[in-house]
């Protein structure tokens, strides 16, 4: 059933860094670095093609990208400005089809199953979509077709910078047994080695184990690791309207720390973060989920309902910081922190306390207002609490 689906991965090229050249043009054909000032804690958030001939990648610390290229351009970022190029792009990509779910800003999954020759065969639609895209926005993109999310992805990859490529219906197995661990979406570089270790460094490598030896060795993933090495993945394009059940973030540091003033300020920029998306949709929270991943790799959560939902930075953090405390308790090394709102429910539902209702209001006018000027000038214009320690640290 599977190789009947035609499923395209439209996925922008350095798109921050691109938007940026946008912007402005006198940065076209320049290294242009997205992401703090090259000083600090920062980390590259987009490198422009110019910038990548130098080694420079996204979440390279900024400092050490600097190092790389001391002449290169480094912006802090318009994020304003991403959204709106990210919606224009939704907008072109629907008039190919109706089944478009959004990942993030800068790529998109559109099955074309079902849609009939309307607009040609996969490889001209392709095409046509890179040229309207560019057409209307600027934007280079690259396209990858394929029989599920992960063959176009693992596709779209390939094709990068700016280039369209079709894996056929049949070949995905074979196309994929050559390709380096790292290529398969979702094994990042930890897991990569740890890959490497057991000597399988292609997929083809992790296709001729069974699934048996896979969970054995690595846990409940390696079924799954077993399948998609041989490209097969029948997870469906899910269009993001819908209610939503949770919203998270996460971040995994550049280097372990047991630093708990450090891990707090962290889980504050989180929980702001999170809080302003679930703001923007109107929604309040009721359950608090703080995730810890140690450096022996065990990954805890820990979770606690607020006394009342609530969409307020400060009240969700009291719970998720709680939570963070308890699961330091372990006293070890921490390498990936995240935080998530769950149990949602739209703010009007919310009961409200009449004795804090004033208090409630000022605050929601404040953090509304924060809000604001996040959304003008980049979440990192402003921050309260314990995450201005981290600022302080970036400057
Ligand atoms: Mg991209």
């Amino acid at each position: 059933m599977d190789s009947e689906r035609t499923i395209l991965h439209v996925d922008m090229d350095a798109f921050f860094a691109s938007v940026e050249q946008i912007l402005d043009p006198t940065l076209k054909g320049k290294p242009v670095i997205v992401g703090g000032d090259g000083t600090g804690r920062s980390v590259v958030s987009a490198a422009s093609y110019e910038a990548r001939r130098y080694g420079i990648h996204s979440a390279m610390p900024t400092a050490q990208a600097r190092r790389l290229c001391p002449h290169g351009i480094f912006v802090r970022g318009t994020h304003g400005a991403y959204s709106d190029f990210s919606h224009r792009t939704y907008e072109i990509l629907e008039r190919f089809s109706p089944l478009i779910e959004r990942t993030s800003l800068d790529d998109f999954y559109l099955d074309l199953t079902g849609c009939g020759r309307l607009h040609g065969t996969p490889i001209e639609i392709a095409e046509k979509i890179k040229r309207t895209v560019f057409e209307e926005t600027q934007l280079p993109v690259s396209v990858g077709v394929g029989t599920s999310k992960l063959v176009a992805k693992v596709a779209s990859g390939l094709a990068k910078p700016s280039g369209i490529l079709q894996i056929f219906p049949g070949s995905e197995a074979g196309f994929f047994r050559p390709l380096p661990v790292k290529k398969l979406p979702g094994v990042g570089k930890s897991a990569a080695e740890t890959l490497h270790r057991f000597n399988l460094k292609t997929l083809g490598d992790v296709a001729a184990m069974t699934p048996e030896v896979l969970e054995k060795t690595f846990g409940s993933h390696g079924p799954s690791l077993w399948r998609r090495a041989q490209g097969i993945d029948s997870s469906p394009v899910t269009p993001d309207h819908g209610p939503r059940k949770s919203i998270s973030r996460d971040t995994t540091f550049s280097e372990d720390t047991l630093d708990a003033e450090e891990l707090r300020a962290v889980l504050y920029s989180l929980t702001e973060y999170a809080a302003r998306q679930l703001r923007s949709e109107g929604m309040v929270a009721r359950t608090v989920t703080v995730k810890v991943r140690y450096s022996d790799f065990k990954t805890v959560t820990a979770a606690r309902k607020v006394s009342s939902p609530t969409d307020m930075d400060h009240c969700l953090y009291e719970v998720a910081v709680e939570r963070l405390d308890y699961l330091l308790l372990r006293r070890m090394r921490v390498r990936l922190i995240g935080v998530s709102l769950s149990n949602l429910a739209p703010r009007d539902t919310r009961q409200g306390e009449l004795f804090d209702a004033p208090t409630r209001e000022k605050q929601r006018r404040l953090c509304s207002g924060l809000d604001r000027l996040r959304n003008r000038f980049g979440p990192g214009i402003i921050s309260a609490g314990p995450a201005v320690r981290l600022q302080k640290q970036r400057l």
